[in-house]
């Protein structure tokens, strides 16, 4: 690859970390807490009673499996769903405060089932806005920020336009994945981690999501066998955006990824030429990091 990408003010691709912690992030309506991994783990935490004490797990709300047809499900079923349903409308309304306009997206985060993504000792706080521990260091991601970078991908679509190709890199639990099969005619995802890659089929398995290709892979590398991409969302921070993702994206697509180490930004690049990208840097925000290989 020899074509290097303009940004404007001159910045190449892939953009150093220089290039996006020098102001002009973009503040939402309401700031939102930023949540580490680590918080992930302090929330788990708290879901079971403390760490000192793992088997006190607090009485949650009774999650079912996830069973659209309510008409064919037992009243006691029935009335569990419509709990679920409530309390994820709740978790929804506090995305939207939060700042996430984009109705498609907030439908799409209504639709999805997170509980199902979630360990069952957990399940409790499945709908609370906070990171949670998926195994082997990973996190499933809050819901604001996965609301807010699919909406950032998506803004400049006109109004309820579906996406086309989509591909998110750290696929996690899934439940990302799952969100972007709703918003986009086409998704795929990549996991470098084994079995959170076979985690991640066994909890999307119910949903059918039949727009939705899981790999295992690294997915620094992308998918150029199906690229070019209308989107891509990466779920893990690197300290640049691979120069891959961002051959893989068609012009006029976005790019939405977080990039830096302790202190990391959502960027947003858009491809506008075939060799000339722009970026933006949007809010804080803290994911794991990227890391090449498998394992
Ligand atoms: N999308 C998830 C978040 C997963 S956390 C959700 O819906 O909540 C980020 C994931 O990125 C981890 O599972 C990690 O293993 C994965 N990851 C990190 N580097 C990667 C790479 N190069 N290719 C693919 N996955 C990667």
């Amino acid at each position: 690859m020899t074509e290097r990408g303009k940004a404007p003010g001159g910045s190449t691709f892939p953009l150093p970390l220089s290039s996006v912690t020098g102001g002009g992030a973009r503040k939402p309506a309401t700031p939102a807490p930023i949540a580490r991994p680590q918080t992930a783990t302090q929330n788990a935490a708290r879901a079971v009673g403390g760490a000192q004490a793992p088997k006190a797990a607090q009485p949650g709300p009774k999650l079912p499996g996830y069973a659209p047809n309510t008409q064919s499900a037992p009243a006691a079923q029935r009335s569990d769903l419509a709990a679920t349903e409530a309390i994820r409308r709740a978790m929804v309304a506090r995305v939207a405060g939060q700042g996430v306009r984009d109705p498609v997206v907030l439908g799409a985060l209504e639709a999805v089932p997170r509980h199902l993504f979630i360990e069952p000792a957990l399940s409790s706080q499945a709908y609370v806005d906070a990171s949670l521990p998926i195994g082997h260091h990973q996190t499933i991601s809050q819901p604001y920020i996965v609301a807010r970078m699919i909406e950032a991908m998506r803004e400049a679509m006109p109004d309820g336009k579906p996406m086309g190709r989509v591909l998110e890199i750290g696929t996690g639990c899934g439940y990302q994945a799952a969100v972007l099969a709703r918003v986009a005619q086409e998704v795929y995802s990549i996991e470098r981690i084994k079995p959170l890659h076979e985690l991640a089929k066994a909890n999307l398995r119910p949903l059918r999501l039949s727009n939705l290709r899981l790999h295992y892979g690294d997915g620094m590398l992308g998918l150029a066998q199906v690229a070019p991409f209308d989107g891509i969302i990466l779920a893990a921070a690197g300290m640049e955006v691979p120069r891959a993702l961002l051959e893989q994206l068609a012009i006029g697509a976005r790019l939405v990824a977080p990039v830096g180490g302790q202190v990391q930004h959502l960027q947003r690049i858009t491809r506008t030429g075939k060799s000339a990208w722009t970026s933006e840097t949007l809010e804080a925000c803290h994911f794991v990091p990227l890391r090449p290989g498998t394992a």
